[in-house]
């Protein structure tokens, strides 16, 4: 699978269009990444965890190819039910809730709710009788990028004691959830995580629980991030075959966030100042960690910077446009000479990036452009059926 990449063309033609910063997304790129999810992993549904880009193009192209949403907040609901999207399409993963949160829930007919701890018991059977739950455990993982299991999940052994306590409460004990981390290179981490889950279902069914569902959660890697060499369909394969041989009988779905959305989206930003410092040329670009790039903090992300011109390249520091010593992009990073009003590329941002961008110093938020609604999408079509007609000849 092709990354979605624009040319320098398209950059450079778009930039006229449209004053940079913005981002370019490909709902073309969301499509492929979604149905090769389904066709490696068929036997999970899927839940788009949409705190990873929420922009509402996406989620409705989600939403049109059938796909379910984790949500975590009030205000996630809020944007998937002016888009259309049912309560019942929707799984609140968020193991502690707020006040806001369950009454957006039971008001949109959320029924789906994790957990990890017996203090959230009661805040659901309040708000939400006879919801099903999930109970959230803690599984390993040193092979993620994002640990997601010191401030998340219940130790195992709590498991099937919180499942019962809810089930006393009036809710409905429904299965098993876990989160291997984000970024996870390991088909490992979800074999083993598997093993315990299966454990738990028997064990549970001994107890008289007849658990139904069970929750894999996100974690699946952005394949061609920079120096990662990660075959995403194999990895899928061999959990979906894992699934078929330990969980037969259950319903399987799976929270993919960054892996849907971040090969999809490219940022435009130019070159707004130089400078010399040293050895070394400095490009300030409109665009920094304060906005798009906020990942670069959050998510312990680079992402991959590509610069035009034919010049002898050496190496240059790109900062952000903000008063902040901090905001310094990339350094030692191999370029021609950059002059000012210049355009840069960069790819892989579709995921943990716009969402987390901030108008410090008051810079405004990078808008998103849908690359199907741009001229430039026909072109590429046009040029591909051209191709094809001479294929065919
Ligand atoms: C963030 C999150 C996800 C998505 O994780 P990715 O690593 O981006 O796939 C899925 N489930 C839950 C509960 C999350 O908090």
């Amino acid at each position: 699978m092709k990354n979605f990449r624009l040319t320098e063309k398209e950059m450079n033609t778009l930039a006229e269009r449209y004053p940079t910063p913005f981002l370019v997304a490909s709902l073309d790129k969301v499509e492929e990444n979604y149905q090769f999810m389904r066709r490696h992993l068929p036997r999970a549904g899927v839940y788009y965890a949409m705190k990873a880009n929420p922009t509402p193009q996406v989620l409705q192209k989600l939403a049109a190819l059938g796909s379910h949403f984790d949500v975590a907040s009030a205000g996630e609901m809020e944007i998937l039910h002016e888009l259309g999207v049912g309560g019942e399409q929707m799984i609140y993963a968020n193991p502690v809730k707020d006040r806001a949160g369950l009454k957006a829930a039971a008001a949109f007919g959320v029924h789906r709710f994790t957990f990890d701890d017996e203090s959230e018991i009661d805040k659901m059977a309040a708000a939400v009788p006879g919801a099903d739950v999930l109970v959230r455990i803690a599984v390993r993982n040193n092979k993620a990028l994002v640990d997601l299991n010191t401030k998340f999940g219940a130790p195992v052994e709590e498991a099937l004691g919180l499942l019962q306590k809810a089930q006393a409460a009036g809710l409905h004990a429904m299965g098993i959830c876990f989160h291997v981390g984000s970024q996870s290179l390991s088909t490992a981490a979800y074999e083993e995580a598997l093993l315990v889950a299966r454990k738990l279902f028997d064990d549970a069914a001994e107890m008289g629980m007849k658990l139904t569902d069970l929750d894999i959660g996100g974690g699946f890697p952005v394949p061609a991030a920079e120096g990662l060499n990660v075959d995403l369909a194999a990895m899928m394969e061999a959990i979906n075959k894992q699934i078929d041989r330990l969980f037969p009988d259950t319903a399987v779905w799976t929270e993919p966030g960054r892996y849907m959305c971040g090969t999809a989206v490219n940022l435009v930003t130019s070159v707004i100042g130089t400078k010399k410092r040293g050895a070394q040329p400095w490009y300030i670009l409109d665009e920094g960690i304060y906005g798009c790039f906020s990942g670069i903090m959050y998510d312990h992300w680079t992402y991959p910077l590509h610069c035009f011109g034919k010049g002898k390249k050496t190496p240059a520091t790109f900062g952000g446009p903000s008063c902040d010593g901090i905001d310094v992009l990339y350094r030692d990073f191999m370029t021609p000479e950059l002059k000012i009003g210049d355009k840069v590329l960069v790819t892989e941002m579709g995921a943990y990036t716009s969402v987390s961008a901030t108008r410090f110093n008051g810079f405004y938020l990078a808008p998103t452009i849908i690359f199907e609604d741009e001229p430039e999408y026909a072109d590429r079509m046009q040029a591909d059926d051209e191709q094809a007609d001479k294929a065919a000849v």
